[in-house]
This record gives structure tokens, C-alpha cells and sequence, in this order.
């Protein structure tokens, strides 16, 4: 499933696109994201791209369910296997007193600390 697209080296898609200029503050392209390649257009859209991601690549899913462990109403920590093939087990975090996950500063710290923990990422060809 390759293509011979000089953008995007053939993969259909970009990881890890940081957006500029959005107006809205609350924007979720303002975070680290996927997007499909708009020259070969091997997806349909953005969310094609993340989905085939998701079903194909476990360093790259692992990194989507930390981010939404993290986000969640329960907060909870996802932990892959050494090798990074699969979910070793899911902890939640209670809450703390100091400095508190509840602090979004914190909480986004967190999720870069963990985020940069997982590199590097083995893209599927
Ligand atoms: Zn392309």
C-alpha cells in the first residue's frame, strides 16, 4: 500500500503535524495530530488516516490510548509491553493532592513525558 508521492514518501499520511495559525484557541489540530497527504490523497480524509494508523500500527495506537487515557473524565495510565506490541495493563490514577493531574498544565506535561517516551515510532510500510 505505497504510492510513489515525493510528499509524503509514499505513506498516504503525515504523524505528528503541528498546525500554525489556527484562530480557534480551542482547536484540537493545535496538538500534535495525523493528516492525510492532500498531493496523492491516498485517504479520504484526516480521520481515514488516523484510522488506518490505528488498526496498523501498535506504537501509534498506544500513543492514542495514553492520550485518552490521560483525557479522561477517570484518569487512567495505559502501559504497552517493553517491545511495544500490545497493552500490558491499564492503571488508574487517583486523585492526587500535589501537584494535582487535575491541573491542566500538569496533565500536559504528563502527556508529552509519555508522548516522547514511545518514540521512536515504527512506521508501517
Ligand atoms: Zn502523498
Amino acid at each position: 500500500m505505497k504510492n510513489n508521492c515525493q510528499d509524503c514518501e509514499g505513506l498516504g499520511y503525515f504523524t505528528d503535524v503541528i498546525s500554525t495559525g489556527l484562530s480557534n484557541p480551542n482547536d484540537p489540530y493545535h496538538e500534535p495530530h495525523t493528516e492525510r497527504c492532500d498531493t496523492c490523497q491516498m485517504f479520504d480524509d484526516d480521520q481515514k488516516a488516523h484510522e488506518h494508523l490505528m488498526a496498523t500500527s501498535w506504537s501509534y495506537a498506544i500513543k492514542e490510548h495514553i492520550k485518552t487515557g490521560l483525557e479522561s473524565p477517570t484518569p487512567y495510565k495505559v502501559i504497552p509491553y517493553k517491545n511495544g506490541i500490545g497493552i500490558k495493563k491499564i492503571e488508574f490514577i487517583k486523585p492526587i493532592k500535589s501537584p494535582s493531574y487535575s491541573q491542566p498544565a500538569t496533565r500536559h506535561a504528563w502527556r508529552v513525558f509519555l508522548y516522547l517516551a514511545l518514540q521512536p515510532v515504527v512506521v508501517p510500510r
